[in-house]
Parts: structure tokens; C-alpha cells; sequence
């Protein structure tokens, strides 16, 4: 089981996406955020993103696959 906390990744919710395949937990909570969170989305450079999917890989237990751990 996978399991992504929102509240994980810095933002104030108790969101968690929840499932048995890592790309489906991953889309879940991207899609969490692009709705739930898009004022904070907005807010952020591209670089804060990448480092935010990155963040979701790393706590999925992967690499995003950018090469930095
Ligand atoms: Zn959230």
C-alpha cells in the first residue's frame, strides 16, 4: 500500500492519497493539489514544483527520475 500525506509535502491539509499503484497515488495527489491548492500552486516557481514532485516520488519510495536523490 502507498500512501502520500498532503500534510507531508507542506501544505496545512490532512489530505491522503491512498492505493496499491505507485502512478495512480502519484496522479491522485497531483490532482489533489492542482485543485485543492492551486492559489499555493501559483505561488510557486517551477523549480518549487519540480522540487513538490519530487517530494511525492521520494515518500513513494523512487526518484522522480531528475537523478538527484
Ligand atoms: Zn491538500
Amino acid at each position: 500500500m502507498k500512501i502520500v500525506k498532503c500534510g507531508d509535502l507542506g501544505f496545512k491539509c490532512s489530505f491522503m492519497a491512498v492505493g496499491s499503484e505507485l502512478e495512480k497515488v502519484e496522479k491522485e495527489m497531483l490532482d489533489h493539489i492542482e485543485e485543492e491548492h492551486k492559489d499555493d500552486l501559483e505561488k510557486m516557481s517551477e523549480d518549487d514544483i519540480h522540487h513538490l514532485k519530487h517530494r511525492i516520488s521520494t515518500l513513494l519510495g523512487r526518484s522522480c527520475g531528475c537523478g538527484a536523490l
